[in-house]
């Protein structure tokens, strides 16, 4: 019997665990009592973080397509013809013919490897992966107006702040660590609690105010708060003026959103609108924290930068237990994001147009011609392999088949794809179109880091090896670099790939293995004495001044009409993560959630004769799914929510690729649907 603590897989809570083997199989996981973060607590996806690891489903070979039908290759015959077809291809077509998604799953060290073997090896920037899905649209707005597109704050300062405003995150669900904290502190303190969200949640049973607001209308509300708050003469006067620029702009644009006005754009009334306002500006310690239901939009950006237009009109950031919190997804999307795997930047945010930051990183990789060019995100890629202008496809550890929009596009562009290859753990929608798939480790499996959703880089530690003859993500990736014949990716172990992140990525410069052992430490962590930055903005903001950028309300690109007459939300559940490719092979989550269903109002129930657990029809412009319907007072009266973890019913058939003109994130929060009895 053994055990090695670790990081768990799933949300960006980041909590640590330990990991427990025995006979060769991990048999159990338990908390951590003494991680700084979670202090002991898992929720029931922790506890359950290891059964998916023993499998028998687990991908043990490489896999090459032959006439329609996967054989089992060697790892040689599998490396090599991945590298003679990618060379082929960048050969007759350029170096854009060819695209890679890396992976919010996998380690910060295999995500810098992914987006060097895009760039030093094949010359592309055409890499990214599904922050692009979830908060493209906070890096770019907290970016704007900041100069830092991560979480302002850490997790345990939600156990100080007296008054939390949440939109667009169903946080016991999504992130069940910092909803506890969030309970808590209501019930224990008596913070006060205002939420902004389309559906009830689990925390409106908590909440002072509740604005339950029309989907899509996010910029509205928060214009309409700031209007309120400059009105009654609650704006921080002072802060404005020593800390930010642009606030006449602001003022200028707000005056226009009165509570009446808002009202009828979001429905929310007036008087809970006021509330809300005097409540969130007259609080000193008061948290701004939101989820992809305020960036999944066409005006996504413009969503994330009035939040934080509304957090320095009262001067709440660069304070502890203050702050705008976009609260990442997957385990280590953070650190994908920091670690480069996006189109337009390398590690720690440096731009590839930036021709320094270019030559910084040749020296370092020693090579040459480095592209300058912004390469194509998630879904552009898919679409350039429809159209054919991306023939080449590298995915590691990704679905776009469940998880991308519009699936019905998407399943035609991967039929599309001239060479597709999937690394992953399991043989997944995805991988059933690759033409070669190579088996990974898990994260049982392999050493590695995960940045959490506070910015906090922890180490993840194997405890086993992988099954039959996976390999951990980042030596493949070595393997194919090799075969291409590039010589700069030659490593014995991880901490020698940190070694490198460190050398070429400022913001994570003093984190060596050593330092980051036990517990981790948040970037910025610039050098080896420094102690990491619990919340950022002290004093001044990354950019120097924070920048005010108003934004006007714009309407959703797909409202209801005479024939598509809801309005779909799509999210995640509490049982379950992501495309349900791990959390579907766990027996405990399972037996809770197996099955898709469609929330339903009951006053909408009612009248189409609908009876909780019926089968229903729904259908957008795109396709159609049939699942059982919930019916429930969560959703508004002509509003429906699907959880998207469901392959049997995908709620991504239904969803819109609208994307925001910046972020290029799809609007997965509004489409317009029809509901009908079966
Ligand atoms: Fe894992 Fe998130 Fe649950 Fe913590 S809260 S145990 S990180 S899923």
């Amino acid at each position: 019997m053994d055990k090695k603590l670790t990081t768990c897989i799933y949300c960006g809570c980041g909590c640590g665990l330990y990991l427990v083997e025995d006979g060769g199989l991990v048999v159990g996981a338990y908390p951590s009592v003494k991680h700084p973060v979670s202090k002991g607590c898992l929720c029931v996806k922790g506890w359950n973080a290891y059964e998916f690891v023993n499998s028998m489903e687990r991908l043990t070979h490489p896999l090459i397509k032959e006439n329609g039908k996967f054989r089992k290759a060697a790892w040689d015959e599998a490396i090599k013809l991945i590298a003679k077809k990618f060379k082929a291809i960048t050969k007759e077509s350029g170096s854009n013919a060819v695209a890679f998604l890396s992976s919010a799953k996998t380690t910060n060290e295999e995500n810098y490897l992914m987006m060097k073997l895009a760039r030093a090896v094949f010359k592309t920037n055409n890499v990214d992966h599904c922050a692009r899905l979830c908060h493209a649209s906070t890096v770019v707005g907290l970016a704007a107006t900041f100069g830092s597109g991560a979480m302002t704050n850490s997790i345990n300062e939600f156990e100080e702040a007296d008054c939390f405003l949440i939109t667009g995150s169903d946080t016991t669900a999504q992130h069940p660590l910092i909803g506890s904290r969030i309970i808590n502190s209501v019930l224990e303190r008596s913070a006060k609690l205002l939420i902004a969200d389309p559906r009830k949640i689990e925390l409106s049973k908590y909440a002072a105010v509740h604005m339950q607001q029309k989907n899509g209308t996010d910029v509205a509300w928060v214009n309409g708060m700031m209007h309120v708050i400059i009105k009654e003469g609650l704006e921080d006067k002072a802060y404005i003026a020593l800390r930010t620029e642009g606030f006449e702009a602001l003022k200028e644009l707000v005056r226009e959103y009165t509570p009446e006005y808002v009202e009828k754009i979001t429905t929310i009334p007036k008087e809970k609108l006021i509330e809300a306002a005097r409540t969130y500006a007259t609080t000193k310690k008061a948290m701004i924290v939101y989820s992809m239901g305020i960036t999944q939009h066409t005006t996504g950006v413009d969503n994330v930068k009035s939040l934080a237009n509304l957090a320095m009109l009262t001067g709440h950031v660069g304070f502890p237990s203050t702050g705008v919190n976009p609260l990442r997804g997957q385990n280590n999307v953070q650190g994908a994001c920091d670690l480069g795997a996006l189109a337009n930047v390398y590690s720690g945010y440096q731009k590839v147009t930036d021709p320094t930051a270019r030559k910084k990183f040749e020296a370092a990789w020693n090579v040459e011609g480095l592209p300058g060019e912004v390469g194509l995100t998630v879904t552009e890629i898919i679409s350039a392999l429809g159209n054919g202008k991306v023939r080449g496809l590298y995915i590691m550890g990704e679905n776009p088949m469940i998880s991308d929009p519009d699936q019905n596009h998407v399943r035609e562009c991967l039929e599309k794809a001239e060479f597709l290859v999937v690394q992953d753990v399991f043989l997944t929608d995805t991988a059933a179109y690759a033409d070669v798939v190579l088996p990974a480790a898990s994260f049982a499996e392999k050493n590695g880091t995960f940045t959490n959703t506070e910015r906090r880089c922890e180490r993840i530690r194997k405890i086993i090896p992988p099954p039959g003859e996976a390999k951990a993500d980042w030596k493949i990736l070595c393997e194919v670099a090799k075969a291409c014949g590039y010589k700069g990716m030659n490593y014995n172990d991880t901490s020698e790939i940190m070694e490198e992140i460190r050398k070429v990525t400022p913001i994570y410069g003093g984190m060596s293995y050593k330092r980051l052992d036990p517990h981790g430490l948040s970037w910025p962590c610039p050098s080896l004495e420094h102690p990491g930055t619990p919340y950022l903005h002290k004093d001044k903001f990354s950019k120097g001044k924070g920048s005010f950028l108003p934004r006007p309300f714009i309407e959703p690109k797909e409202n209801p009409d005479d024939e598509f007459n809801f309005i779909l939300s799509t999210g995640r559940i509490y049982w379950h993560w992501h495309t349900r490719t791990m959390t579907g092979r766990t027996s405990t989550l399972e037996r809770e959630a197996p099955a898709p269903y469609v929330e339903l109002h009951p006053e909408d129930a009612g009248k189409m004769g609908i009876r909780n657990g019926e089968k229903v029809k729904v259908t957008s412009r795109r396709g159609h799914v049939e699942l059982a319907a919930r019916v429930t007072g969560k959703v508004a009266v002509k509003s429906c929510f699907i959880p998207f973890h469901y392959r049997e019913a995908a709620a991504n058939v239904l969803t819109i690729n609208a994307i925001d003109p910046i972020a290029k994130i799809p609007e997965y929060k509004v489409c317009a649907v029809k509901v009908e009895k079966i």
